[in-house]
């Protein structure tokens, strides 16, 4: 076959973009050599829908054993009874605890999406906001965190079945306890979506979100490094509380609810290239180095937060407790937008997000704020002192915004600290 140069110059021009920014958008990460092999490899081409040990096609015993190895690893990695590692992606393993745990028309709550909320805890836009009841709860105006006096009180009121701890922006850690006081007095089901921690979790710098919480969910490409796609765990299994059926009729305990409603109630075949990656990366989650990694990442965090706030930034709750921190823009320069300032920087070789701060007064389309995060560029070796600097490069050009001299000379500083830092051994 002739070698496809479209795609695969394309591919190239991807791989420089990685090697020669600064990579700070918060969700992202750098897989590892082993993740990115076992990904584009052979395992691609199996069909195996089902689980371990009871499939629909043949030939699965070879994909058997990489999906076990997978979910054996997951449960050692989080302390976890059970796991389904199938989930395409975080979105789909939500969607799959939705189908297991709510009846359409059901009231869920989530964190407000404007207050760091994911989509998929209940956006008008996604299945859990059109097949189901939303009702919000948010972060306190004063403090920046989670209002939990106030979740009471709505939980109270609203009597959700379902309950959702995690959000996709949101530089505090979680009381997951107190929430699971919450959900026993409201009679919900606590759900955790660790899709951004879980890497800081798994490395136990964070709380625990089990024993407290009834099931996880969470991606396995953030902290944690993997390959793009989802995961759901359980500490322990329990039986499902409202008898709801599936293909094989009723089912009472959770764990066959959930797996049947990822396959077949969400998905087709699983990808079982990208679960021997999994694989991969929850063994290397599971190494000492790891843990060294993840507090590492927060090291950073805290130093650009520190930077920030002492350039006369407003980092949202005053600091962060994991690897992101929200910057509200208003307070040092009201007229620029969190999306002129994801424009710019890109133009610098600085990647960030646009995101809306809590209360604010701008769309979702402009926003006021614009999120950071350190996983990346912490998988490169970056440290305190060189986030820092890139600090200083990031004010400079929000300081001058539309000043070419400064974004030209600001991406050579970034270039050339980024080439300090290679990626990869080749
Ligand atoms: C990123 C994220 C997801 C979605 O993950 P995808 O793999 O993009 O579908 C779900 N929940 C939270 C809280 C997230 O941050």
């Amino acid at each position: 076959m002739k070698k496809d140069h479209k795609v695969f110059d394309l591919i190239d021009q991807e791989l420089q973009r990685q090697l020669h920014g600064a990579e700070l958008i918060a969700s992202e990460n750098f897989a590892s050599e082993q993740v990115l092999a076992a990904t584009g490899s052979v395992m691609t081409n199996k069909y195996a829908e089902g689980y371990p040990g009871r499939r629909y096609y043949g030939g699965c015993q070879i994909v058997d054993q990489t999906e076990q190895l997978a979910i054996d690893r997951a449960k050692e990695l989080f302390g976890a009874e059970w796991a389904n590692v199938q989930p395409h992606s975080g979105a789909q393993a939500n969607a799959a605890v939705f189908l297991a745990c709510l009846r359409a028309g059901d009231t869920f709550m989530g964190l407000d999406l404007s207050h760091g909320g994911h989509l998929s805890h209940g956006a008008p836009v996604n299945l859990s906001g059109i097949l189901y009841r939303p009702v919000a709860y948010m972060v306190s105006e004063d403090t920046g965190t989670i209002d939990y006096e106030q979740m009471e009180k709505i939980a109270m009121k609203e009597k959700p079945r379902l309950m959702v701890a995690g959000a996709s922006a949101y530089p505090r850690d979680w009381d997951y306890a107190r929430m699971r006081e919450i959900a026993d007095k409201a009679g919900a089901l606590l759900l955790a979506d660790i899709a951004h921690p879980a890497g800081l979790i798994a490395a136990k710098l964070l709380n625990a979100p089990l024993p407290h919480c009834h099931i996880i969910t969470t991606t396995t490409h953030k902290t944690l490094r993997g390959p793009r796609g989802g995961m759901i765990l359980m500490g322990k299994d329990f039986e499902n509380p409202w008898g709801l059926t599936t293909p094989k009729g009723k089912v009472r305990m959770m764990s066959a609810v959930l797996d049947s409603a990822v396959f077949p109630g969400t998905q087709g075949g699983p990808l079982e290239h990208v679960i021997a990656a999994k694989a991969v990366a929850f063994g290397e989650a599971l190494s000492p180095t790891f843990r060294e990694y993840g507090k590492q990442v927060m090291k950073n965090a805290q130093a650009m937060a520190g930077a920030f706030t002492s350039k006369g930034y407003h980092v949202t709750s005053g600091g962060t407790d994991n690897h992101l921190m929200l910057i509200d823009l208003r307070s040092k320069f009201p007229d620029i937008t969190g999306k002129k300032v994801e424009n710019t920087l890109v133009l610098a070789d600085i990647t960030i997000n646009k995101n809306m701060v809590p209360f604010d007064s701008r769309s979702p389309f402009q926003t006021s704020g614009i999120r950071i995060g350190t996983p990346a560029v912490t998988t490169r070796g970056l440290k305190e002192e060189h986030v820092v600097q890139i600090v200083d490069l990031i004010d400079e050009v929000i300081s001058d915004i539309d000043n070419e001299h400064v974004i030209a000379r600001v991406r050579a500083k970034v270039n050339a600290l980024m080439k300090e830092f290679p990626l990869f051994a080749w």
